[in-house]
């Protein structure tokens, strides 16, 4: 199958969504290739900031995610055992701290949004093989599979938004650097019991963060960071002393856990890195989201990052489109949109890291 279009994207996620979403509200005929088979996603960044809050409402997409489910942070509370220590409400004219929205609410209401307009086409189940090139180097399109069958895809400009093992930033050479932070996460999912207040809660065990996430759907969402690699290990030992300072903390969910929490089956371990592409942008090819600067799980910020590029490229990306330029050169106002941001918000996460522990004191 051979199919064309002014921009190729690939990777359906949080940004890759909203920006396909956007180029085709402009005019620009877009494909979206994502190897999943649907929009649900297990443990990823579902909290978003007030200024996600303000791009999805200045582009009209969040009445509908509303309808669909979510969840508005009351707190954050800092908990010493069964102490609070510290609690951070929202600032004026706000009405939370942070605001819980499913992936699948997120994605599903940004697709239907999209789905009357013939400019947008999402195709799922298509995994990114090879990139195509001109004789001048300039990115044209994608070969991909799509259940089994490959399939050709011609594009002016083609857009990686494949996550934080971006095929795309590999297949395209594009060097990045990594770095790990000495911890990852393990997240579980447990009910919340009856009167749980949507706030999001943490305590510091052993010198690691513990956090409280409430969900949509009366769910809580927890993350321990552990030390960096040594899942494995812990493993090997019995769960309940894991378990023991959660229930100190919040003896309340003393119920839930022993019923939804017996093995360590029931976690799923987030190796934790950040990065940062050497260049964002090439002739004819982008980057975005976690697939340029993956952010650490610090301040549920990466699916906000992913999203404001989003909308921040997607005039941008027009432009050239209708300018006829798609070189590195145009390219690159949106890499100096947002590097020096991302940059700082980094930096920032790590702060947030490094002295976690002096909220305690
Ligand atoms: C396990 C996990 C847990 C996370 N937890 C948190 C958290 O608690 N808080 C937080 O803020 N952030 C978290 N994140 C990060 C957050 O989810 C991302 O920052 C955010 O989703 C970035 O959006 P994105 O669209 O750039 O990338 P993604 O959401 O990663 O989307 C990329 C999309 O590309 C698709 N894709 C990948 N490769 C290909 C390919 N070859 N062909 C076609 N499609 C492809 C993927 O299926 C995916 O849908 C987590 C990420 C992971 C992976």
């Amino acid at each position: 199958m051979n199919l064309q279009a002014d921009v190729c994207i690939v990777g359906g996620g949080p940004a890759g969504t909203l920006l396909g979403h956007l180029l085709a509200k402009n005019g620009v005929s877009t494909i979206i290739i994502e190897r999943s088979a649907g929009v649900n996603r297990q443990f990823r960044g579902e909290h978003i900031n007030a200024e996600t809050e303000a791009i999805l409402k200045e582009h009209q997409l969040f009445k509908r995610i509303e309808e669909l489910g979510i969840l508005k942070m009351k707190k954050v509370e800092y908990f010493s055992g069964r102490k609070i220590v510290k609690s951070i409400t929202p600032g004026n004219h706000e009405d939370h701290v942070g605001i819980h929205v499913p992936q699948g609410h997120l994605l599903t209401a940004i697709i239907e949004e999209s789905e009357e307009n013939k400019h947008f086409q999402l195709l799922f189940n298509t995994t990114v093989k090879e990139l195509i090139q001109d004789d001048q180097g300039y990115y044209t399109g994608v070969k991909a599979i799509q259940n089994g069958e490959e399939i050709l895809i011609s594009s002016k400009v083609t857009v990686g938004a494949d996550g934080r093992y971006s095929t795309v930033r590999k297949l395209a050479k594009i060097p990045t650097v990594e770095m790990t932070h000495g911890y990852d996460v393990l997240w579980a999912k447990i009910p919340a019991p009856a009167g749980w207040e949507p706030t999001t809660r943490m305590v510091l065990v052993n010198g690691h963060q513990l956090a409280l996430f409430s969900q949509t759907g009366g769910l809580i969402q927890i993350g321990w960071n552990i030390a960096e690699g040594s899942f494995p290990t812990l493993r090997k030992e019995s769960l309940q002393p894991f378990l023991d300072p959660l229930i100190e903390s919040f003896p309340e969910l003393e119920e839930s856990i022993k019923e939804h929490l017996q093995s360590w089956n029931n976690f799923v371990c987030l190796k934790v890195q950040s990065s940062r592409c050497e260049t964002w942008v090439e002739d004819g090819l982008i980057l975005i989201g976690d697939a340029a600067h993956t952010m650490t799980p610090t301040g549920a910020i990466g699916i906000n990052c992913g999203m404001k590029d989003a909308h921040i490229l997607a005039p941008i990306l027009t432009k050239a489109i209708e300018e006829k330029d798609i070189s590195a050169g145009q390219l690159k106002i949106f890499e100096m949109n947002r590097k020096n941001e991302i940059k700082t918000q980094q930096i920032m996460q790590v702060l947030q890291e490094t002295t976690f522990s002096e909220k305690f004191a």
